[in-house]
C-alpha cells in the first residue's frame, strides 16, 4: 500500500507557512513504515529539532482505480480516519530552499500516527461537510470543516488516479488546516472527528 499526502489544501495553512496557492493538488508520499497505529506513542526522533504535527482527514481506498472520474470517486472509499502528518520542519525548510524532495522531512518511520477508521455512512455526514479538530495538551490548536478544502476529496481521487493507480488499502492524507505547530516530549495530541475522540498520541 502507499500513503499519498496532499500539501497546501487549506488557505489559512498556506498563509501561515507563506506558501503559494496551488493551481492543482500538490502531493507527496510516505512509506508504509511511516504508519503508527493503535494510538501508540510517538518517539521524538533525534535527527530534528523542530518536529511539527499536522492533523488531517485520511481516506482509505477500497478498490483498484485508474483515471477515476470525479463523479464516481465516492465508489472508491467508505471510511475515514484522522492522521498526523508529522513533519521535520527544520529539514523541510532546508529541502524547500534547496529545491529538494520532501522525503526525509515527511516519510521517516512513524511519521504517520493514524486513528481507527470510521465508516462514513455510520457517521451520517457528507464527505465535504465533516468537522475535525486537534487538541494539544487540552487546548484546541487545529479546527476545521472539510468544506474548507481547496480541492475536495473526490477531486483529489480523480486527480491522483489520472497519474497513479489507486489500490485497495491506499491512504490519502488530505492536507492540514492552519494551526500546525511544534511538539515536545510529554505533549499529548488528541484528534476528534465531529465530537468523537478517535486519535490519541502521546509524545515520548
Ligand atoms: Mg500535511
Amino acid at each position: 500500500m502507499k500513503i499519498i499526502c496532499i500539501g497546501r489544501n487549506y488557505l489559512q495553512h498556506i498563509k501561515e507557512l507563506n506558501h503559494t496557492i496551488p493551481k492543482e493538488p500538490v502531493f507527496f508520499f510516505k512509506c508504509d513504515t511511516a504508519l503508527l497505529e493503535n494510538n501508540n506513542p510517538f518517539y521524538y526522533p533525534d535527527y530534528s529539532n523542530d518536529v511539527q504535527y499536522e492533523c488531517e482527514l485520511v481516506v482509505k481506498i477500497d478498490k483498484v482505480g485508474k483515471t477515476i472520474p470525479q463523479r464516481l470517486a465516492k465508489n472508491y472509499y467508505s471510511s475515514i480516519a484522522l492522521g498526523l502528518d508529522m513533519t521535520l520542519r527544520d529539514i523541510q525548510e532546508k529541502e524547500i530552499k534547496e529545491s529538494l524532495p520532501w522525503s526525509l522531512s515527511k516519510a521517516f518511520d512513524y511519521s504517520a500516527p493514524i486513528s481507527e477508521f470510521i465508516n462514513i455512512k455510520e457517521l451520517g455526514k457528507d464527505i465535504d461537510n465533516i468537522n475535525f479538530h486537534l487538541l494539544k495538551n487540552n487546548t484546541i490548536v487545529q479546527k476545521t470543516n472539510t468544506s474548507d478544502m481547496i480541492f475536495s476529496v473526490d477531486y483529489l481521487i480523480s486527480y491522483i488516479s489520472k497519474y497513479i493507480t489507486l489500490k485497495t488499502g491506499d491512504l490519502i492524507f488530505t492536507g492540514t488546516p492552519s494551526g500546525v505547530g511544534k511538539i515536545k516530549e510529554g505533549d499529548l495530541l488528541e484528534g476528534f472527528l465531529e465530537e468523537k475522540k478517535i486519535l490519541h498520541c502521546q509524545i515520548k
